[in-house]
């Protein structure tokens, strides 16, 4: 059951699993919550806890 690998990821921002979205390095964000991010001011306090969500995956350093 290969196929159905690519079918369901788990967000690593709202920890559902969603079916389209991004992959950034091995972590996947859904369309939802990458919108989301875009979106948001980075004045905004949610802005902040997008980004102790995205401390969490281990970036290479060329990506930052
Ligand atoms: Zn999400």
């Amino acid at each position: 059951m290969k196929n159905s690998e690519s079918m369901f990821q788990s967000c690593i921002i709202c920890e559902e699993e969603k079916k389209q979205g991004i992959f950034l390095y091995t972590s996947f964000i859904c369309q939802e919550c990458e919108t989301g991010i875009l979106q948001t001011e980075t004045s905004d306090p949610i802005y902040h806890y997008y980004l102790d969500k995205l401390k969490m995956i281990t970036l290479p350093q060329s990506f930052l």
